[in-house]
């Protein structure tokens, strides 16, 4: 008899498992309370009311870092045209830092992977230089990138267990040391001095390992897609996926879960949506986040198992442009802007990298901002962001980043997963719209509320995250906090703890699986020493 599979949450874990599982044979349903698929990689065109009709908006601007292999593998296999969604990826050339306290002051980072790791390595010490970073700091932290390369599985753990600010011993070095570490983590994946220092010396390693880490290395570091990732990418996903027999239910909550058993044989055996169907299965997956998982776990299982992670917040913000300034720096590169008060970053979005992305008129492109920091006064209000309206929040982006000329600006949108309402309207719960978002502290009679926080080891959670296969039977998880071989919250982990999740449910359901999709594609004792 085919074996069933219930998958809740429809963002990158959640299709991989439905993808994989499909692929070995199982029957399976997907559910995602939202209307659209993607989960965090959200990205639509706007409506005939919005500020700019048919303009293309998304989460935040998308990157594909070359270190990636997992995702990669799993969109050579979705049909796109004549080719698929990997065709899309196009090269980020340069990174450019640019001082938030000086705008004009600004270094890049050539991201061309022909050169030698040393070459990149003395473009990140060029960057510290002038970034302020005395000499001293600069080399004690290419030592620690370094011994973190060369450690093993028990050094990476007891690092893994230390705070960012206490591994790099934040009290003895400088100001700009400090501020030029916390902010490119910051900017790239909302990581505070709190986090597990593996998040942030993994990812500096995995910067200058790039190039070994993978068989066929994309040719630049940093990569963006060359249109709306739900064009590129998630909407040809959902259609393999219905063709290949997926049962995909948009706009479906899970609401409750029916348990058989108790304590240590307690088992999922249906779930319930919020409309009210009950559906059962052999395999339950979780791929939704920590924090909706524990509104639908016993509190034991909850509490027990899901370790201590960190959440932050990531949004995205676009501004359709009829212009842009010089002072933005190069249209093909990623801008960090080092030391600015809500930690952002930007790109540029013109027809000429978006190919076959017709904008609307008088609009020559998109400038798509993150903002990682919602806590810190910014330079323009002295206000956080969670004090502003999403008007004075757009003036103080565009302070904190040099675009003074207003007029270039035809209009802007906010992210769909954060909004500013009345402080009642929130307790009110307009029809449970807002059940599960996260609210910031109350100013002015508002709140910020906030769907989609962003999950980082912490000292507490160490490196491991949670692992797909639950002490619970028929029960297993898979997201950005699962545990894989990446130890940052992003695209790829989701993919990769998609797969592992999917390994885990064939396995107990009898089905195969080919684990070669979730391997590092260099193989061997390198990949191993590299990546314990
Ligand atoms: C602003 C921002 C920018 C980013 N930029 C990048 C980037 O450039 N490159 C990169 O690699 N990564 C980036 N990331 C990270 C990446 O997007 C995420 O790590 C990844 O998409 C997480 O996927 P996921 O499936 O684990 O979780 P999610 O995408 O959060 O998916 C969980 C899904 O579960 C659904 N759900 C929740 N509750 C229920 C329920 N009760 N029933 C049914 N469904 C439910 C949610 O609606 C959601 O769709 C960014 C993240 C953010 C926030």
């Amino acid at each position: 008899m085919t074996k069933k599979v219930l998958v809740l949450g429809g963002g990158v874990a959640g299709l991989t498992v439905a993808h994989e599982c499909r692929e070995a044979g199982a029957e399976v349903i997907i559910c995602e309370k939202d209307a659209r698929w993607g989960g965090k990689v959200l990205a639509y065109r706007l409506g005939a009311d919005s500020v700019a009709p048919g303009a293309p908006v998304e989460h935040s601007l998308r990157t594909f870092h070359s270190s990636y292999f997992s995702l990669f593998e799993t969109m050579r296999r979705i049909p796109l045209g004549a080719g698929t969604p990997f065709d899309a990826i196009t090269p980020v050339r340069a990174l450019t830092l640019i001082d938030g306290a000086d705008v004009s002051r600004m270094a890049r980072v050539d991201t061309d992977l022909r050169q030698p790791p040393h070459r990149r390595a003395r473009a990140l010490w060029r960057a510290m230089g002038a970034f302020g970073v005395p000499w001293r700091d600069s080399l004690s932290w290419f030592g620690t990138i370094g011994a973190y390369i060369l450690s093993g599985k028990t050094r990476r753990r007891r690092i893994a267990a230390r705070r960012v600010d206490d591994l790099l011993d934040f009290d003895r070095r400088s100001e700009a040391f400090r501020t030029f570490i916390l902010s490119l983590v910051d900017i790239i994946f909302g990581a505070k001095r709190d986090a597990s220092a593996a998040v942030v010396v993994d990812m500096f390693a995995r910067l200058a390992l790039v190039r070994l880490g993978t068989v066929d290395p994309l040719r630049f570091m940093t990569n963006t897609a060359n249109g709306p990732v739900n064009e590129c990418f998630i909407d040809p996903w959902v259609t393999h996926l219905k063709a290949m027999g997926v049962e995909m239910r948009e706009g479906a909550a899970a609401a409750e879960v029916e348990w058989e058993g108790s304590g240590e044989t307690h088992a999922p055996i249906a779930v319930r949506l919020s409309d009210g169907e009950r559906i059962e299965a052999d395999a339950f997956v979780f791929a939704v986040s920590p924090a909706a998982m524990a509104s639908l776990l016993p509190e034991f299982y909850a509490k027990s198992v899901l370790p201590e992670m960190r959440r932050t917040w990531s949004a995205g913000a676009q501004f359709f442009c009829r212009r842009f300034p010089e002072t933005l720096g190069p249209r093909d590169s990623f801008s960090l802007v080092v030391g600015s008060a809500w930690s952002i970053i930007y790109l540029i979005e013109t027809p000429s990298l978006w190919r076959n992305v017709a904008m609307p008129d008088e609009i020559e492109g998109v400038l798509s901002v993150t903002v990682s920091s919602f806590d810190t006064p910014g330079v323009l209000y002295g206000k956080t962001f969670w004090q502003c309206s999403w008007e004075e929040a757009q003036n103080e982006i565009l302070a904190q980043i040099g675009f003074a000329d207003s007029g270039a600006i035809v209009g802007a949108h906010l992210d769909t997963h954060l909004r500013r309402i009345r402080s009642e309207e929130y307790l009110e719960g307009s029809d449970g719209i807002y059940h599960g978002w996260e609210i910031s502290p109350e100013y002015d009679g508002h709140v910020w509320v906030f769907a989609t926080p962003l999950w980082i080891f912490s000292p507490e959670s160490g490196v491991d995250g949670i692992v797909a296969k639950t002490s619970i039977p028929r029960l297993f998880v898979a997201g950005e906090f699962s545990a894989t071989s990446t130890k940052q919250p992003t695209m790829e982990k989701a993919n990769q703890a998609g797969k592992l999740c999917a390994a885990a449910v064939l396995a107990e359901l009898g089905l195969p699986y080919d684990r070669r999709r979730v391997e590092r594609p260099l193989s061997g004792r390198l990949a191993r020493w590299l990546y314990p």
